[in-house]
Parts: structure tokens; sequence; C-alpha cells
């Protein structure tokens, strides 16, 4: 008799790779059943994050010839972190432990008994970090690894090379349902949730099928979420940075001056044209990042909801009387 486990599956435009994941996981929870890891009532809770092909069909489907798939679908498509977010909600009622994954298949299924026994250990969060990123084109490599040193930079506190392959413990879950931003960026969020946590190693696959759902311009809005929703230095380097520029002004302005009474003919048009668009272009990006952050508290504000959920498909039968 080990921990209900939920294994949490965010899935957009998956119909490919779904059956797959599905059997993977399926065995994955048999063997966990028979090694003390998972009991009965562990599932996998699939969210359709309002795929637009027949990823939900899929689902019904399995829901309904296989005993440890249960679903969920959101009335529209409201990107990975919600959709993510609102499968380990769901979960938290039902589960002593969540582990979230990607429906392709990227994260190391073999991995998720370690996750499990450090669970069993006493850790509440479990974080799934990459040994090496091979399977990542070099242009993903190196922006990603570029966006960790930022945010170190900028004092926040995440894991390096982790994504969103985790353990969470029904209390940390529980913790997690406290923070109600919009902006939503879990990998920001976890480590603020506090407890004992730890890592678990592993090797990131190729997608297994289909393609990715993040293109770039994805990417660079989530990295950008990440750092103004967990620092606001950036501001205070604007200020700092108007503070250096209006001291160098001030030298500037004294050395306008002399050369003006010593009779020396003031020949700038370069440089006046050149610092106005220096200066132009740099205030210009200053008040984009300020507009960046205002945008965050607009929509902070409002505080929408973060997702809405359409149909929730329980599966209440036990495994083991699956043939009977
Ligand atoms: N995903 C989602 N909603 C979206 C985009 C992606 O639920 O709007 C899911 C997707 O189905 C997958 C996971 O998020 O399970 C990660 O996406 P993907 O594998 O495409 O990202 P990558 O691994 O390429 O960064
Ligand atoms: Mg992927």
């Amino acid at each position: 008799m080990g921990p209900t486990v939920y294994f949490v599956i965010p899935c957009y435009n998956e119909e490919e790779v779904l059956p797959e994941t599905v059997r993977r996981l399926t065995e994955k929870l048999d063997s966990m059943r028979a090694g003390g890891l998972a009991n009965e009532k562990s599932r996998m809770l699939l969210v359709d994050d309002g795929s637009r092909d027949r990823t939900w069909e899929i689902i019904s489907g399995l829901n309904r010839e296989n005993p440890y798939v249960e679903g969920v679908k959101l009335a529209h498509n409201r990107g990975h972190q919600n959709a993510l977010l609102c499968g380990l909600m769901t979960a938290k009622e039902y589960c002593d432990c969540a582990i979230s994954l990607d429906a392709d298949l990227q994260d190391d299924v073999d991995a998720l008994d370690k996750f499990v026994e450090k669970h069993l250990e006493g850790c509440d969060v479990v974080y799934g970090v990459r040994n090496k990123r091979e399977t990542d084109t070099w242009f993903k490599r190196t922006t990603a690894e570029g966006f960790y040193k930022v945010m170190k930079l900028l004092g926040v506190d995440i894991v390096f090379n982790h994504a969103d392959y985790r353990l969470m413990s029904k209390r940390a879950l529980q913790g997690l349902s406290e923070y109600k931003e919009v902006n939503l960026f879990l990998r920001g969020i976890v480590p603020l949730i506090g407890y004992r946590s730890d890592y678990v190693y592993y090797d990131r696959h190729e997608r297994f099928a289909g393609e990715s759902k993040y293109p770039l311009k994805k990417m660079i809005s989530f990295a950008l979420d990440g750092i103004t929703s967990f620092s606001v230095k950036p501001l205070k380097l604007i200020s700092n940075f108007g503070i250096l520029i209006s001291i160098l002004s001030i030298f500037g302005l004294l050395y306008a001056l002399i050369s003006y009474f010593a009779g020396l003919a003031v020949s700038g048009w370069t440089a006046i044209v050149c610092s106005i668009w220096l200066l132009g272009g740099l205030q210009m990006l200053c008040l984009g990042v300020v507009g960046g952050y205002i945008g965050k508290i607009y929509s902070e504000v409002k505080a929408r909801p973060r997702y809405r959920v359409e149909e929730h498909l329980r599966n209440t039968e036990n495994p083991l009387d699956k043939g009977k």
C-alpha cells in the first residue's frame, strides 16, 4: 500500500502522443503499485487545454476503457502553466502527492519511481533536473542558460535546468493554492512554498511525436513573465541608470560651457544627434520596462479566473477489478 499518486499531464493538441503516453504511464502505475510506491487509488489526470484536435475525444475514450485515466477539459486554451495549475488543484482533492509531466514523453517516465521514493523519505517537493540538454537545439540550450543566469542575477530562487517535471505533496499543493497570481510562473512560485525538497536527475528525451507547442515567441514571453513576476530589480536598474546618465550629463554641460567661454566653436551637430537618438532609445526602453510592470499590475488587479473547467471525468473503478 503506497500513497495515492496522481500524474498530472497538460495536453494541447496531443492526439498523436496521448495513446502511447497513457500506455507507458499505465505500465508505470502497475509496476509502482506492485512495488508499494502507489496504491489502487492512484490515477493519471489528463488536462485538455482547449485543444483543437481530437485530444478530448481520446481522453474520454481512454477514461472509459482504462481505470487509471481521469480527464479535465478546460473551456478554452489557457496555456501550459494554467492548465498545469488546474490539474494540480484538481488532483489536490484526491491525492497524497501529484507529479506533473509533459504529454510528449520528454520527461523520463522511468524516473517516476525516484520521485515517489524521495517523497516517502519525507520530501514535500521533488524537482526533476535535466542531466544534459542534448535533445534541445543549440539555440534553446543557450537561451535557456542565459535565462537562468539572468534570474540568478536578479536574485530569483529557481532550480537550474528544472522544467515542470516535479512532485508536490498534498500540503505543498495546499501551499500553492494560496498563490493567487494571474501571471503564473510555477517554477518561481514552488520554491517560495518552502518545505523539504530534493532533486531527481533524469535524461530528457526527444518529443515522442507531434511538434513543440512552445514556439520562440511564446518562449520569450514566458521568460519575460518569469523575470518580471519575480523581480522588481529591472525597475531599480532603470532608476540607477537614470541617475548615472544625469551625472554624466552634468559633466557634459560643464564641458560645453567651458568650451563656449573659451571661445571654441561648437561644432557638435554629430554629438547632439547621436545623444538624442541614444537617449531617446534608452528612454523608450525604460518606458517599455515600466509599461510591462504596469500591464502586469493591470491583469493582477482585474484578477480574472485563471481557467474554467468545462468537464471533469473521474474514475472510481478499482484497477484490480478490471477484466473481472
Ligand atoms: N501545453 C499546454 N497548453 C499550451 C501549450 C502546451 O497544455 O498552450 C502542454 C503540451 O501539451 C505539453 C506541455 O504543455 O504537454 C509542454 O509543451 P511542449 O512539449 O510543446 O513544450 P516544449 O517541451 O517544446 O518546451
Ligand atoms: Mg515537450
